[in-house]
């Protein structure tokens, strides 16, 4: 049994952009060293196409290793056209499958958060996203992504057949649906949580099973029951009425995106993967930003590091309790949105384009001040 070992972050920058956005978190981590005393110890590795190329293999198992003994996982981006043709097992995506998996990173958090300065980023009308900060728990080691049986397999009529399973037990849905209750007793205090209950046995577990849960240990919560597809018309009709959303592998997969597109700005978004607290409260947990590898602009040092950054942000709060170090972060990446200086991506009319590391050095210099 590997054990955590308290504070110790593996930097899994990846590839495209990965590097560069990953680069400028390792910048802050050492200011936090140096003036924040905070004294953690980073080490790296190679992941995706990166490992691919070295290794044969896009995660060795030394870089997994190493993840199952760091606190903190923080990810870069993985892929790219160059193994897009490798097979199933050798491509970059498994290493994020590996490790979620292995890592038992069983709960995803994506906040999605329109930042006022960047609220015409959005495809909606302003006061629709305007001041939008929701959470969206999904469901990420279950469900209809790995259930057995799977697979193709042909059949009588010389047809073939699609097979995939959609299972849920007691437990994996109330292990998610507590930190979503968690989270909202730190927000404000509403869960909405979503399946197909009317046409998915499945989904009619799910919804008995949170709502006992409610019953019986979250009752200040406020809790409401929404079909997904509902939900996903609610995101865009009026997305402000949530809060915490929780929900399954797959609904989880497209609401989440769904709703990070309301901000309009995918460069700043950030997410966490966490496991389960064992008895000595250590969790394992991986932070990364929701966006790709952006191979269209990877080396050119304008890949906006934000994302990445908040991402890091969380890791703080939610893996460390350093709840005053995440508000100084996010804090600081306000002042310098307010200062109007923007990478490529979210450029307007009036603010000052920025390079990446241009962005990070203007944002360590705000945790200065
Ligand atoms: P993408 O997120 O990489 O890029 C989509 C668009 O957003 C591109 O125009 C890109 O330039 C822009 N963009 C993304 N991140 C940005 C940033 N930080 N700053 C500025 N602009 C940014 O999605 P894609 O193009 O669909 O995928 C590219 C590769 O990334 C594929 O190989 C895909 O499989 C992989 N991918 C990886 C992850 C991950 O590692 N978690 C997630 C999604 C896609």
């Amino acid at each position: 049994m590997i054990k955590v070992k308290k504070r110790k972050f593996l930097l899994l920058a990846g590839d495209g952009v990965g590097p560069e956005v990953v680069g400028e978190v390792k910048k802050i981590i050492k200011w936090l060293n140096t003036n924040r005393s905070l004294d953690f110890e980073i080490d790296e590795d190679l992941v995706g196409g990166a490992s691919y190329d070295k290794y044969g293999t896009p995660i060795t198992d030394e870089a997994y290793y190493k993840a199952l003994e760091s606190e903190v996982v923080i990810l870069g981006a993985v892929g790219g056209p160059k193994w897009e043709n490798l097979e199933f097992s050798k491509r970059p995506e498994r290493a994020l499958l590996r490790l979620r998996k292995e890592l038992k990173l069983f709960a995803n958090l994506r906040p999605a958060i329109c930042f006022k300065q960047l609220v015409e980023a959005s495809t909606l009308k302003p006061e629709i996203v305007s001041g939008l900060d929701i959470m969206i728990v999904r469901e990420l080691t279950g469900g209809i992504y790995f259930g057995e049986p799977r697979g193709i397999k042909p059949i009588d009529n010389g047809e073939r057949k699609g097979i995939n399973t959609h299972t849920y037990t007691t437990s994996e849905i109330e292990r998610v649906a507590r930190v979503a209750f968690d989270l909202a007793r730190k927000r404000k205090n509403k869960v909405t949580s979503c399946e197909k209950s009317n046409v998915m046995e499945a989904g009619q577990l799910w919804k008995e099973e949170v709502q006992a849960l409610h019953e019986r240990d979250y009752k200040d919560v406020e809790l409401s029951h929404m079909l997904a597809d509902n939900c996903s018309m609610q995101l865009l009709r009026n997305p402000k009425q949530f809060d915490v959303i929780v929900t399954d592998n797959l609904f989880g997969d497209m609401l989440s995106d769904q709703a990070s597109m309301l901000t309009g700005s995918l460069g700043l978004l950030p997410s966490a993967s966490l496991g389960a607290k064992n008895k000595d409260g250590e969790m394992r947990a991986m932070y990364e930003p929701i966006h790709g590898s952006a191979p269209d602009i990877a080396g050119k040092g304008i890949a906006n590091p934000i994302a990445t950054i908040l991402s890091f942000a969380m890791a703080l709060r939610y893996s460390l309790d350093l709840d005053k170090e995440a508000d100084a972060l996010e804090k600081a990446v306000q002042n310098v949105l307010d200062d109007g200086l923007r990478t490529k991506d979210i450029m307007s009319k009036g603010t000052k384009e920025v390079s990446t590391s241009q962005m990070g050095e203007a944002i360590i210099a705000y945790l200065q001040k």
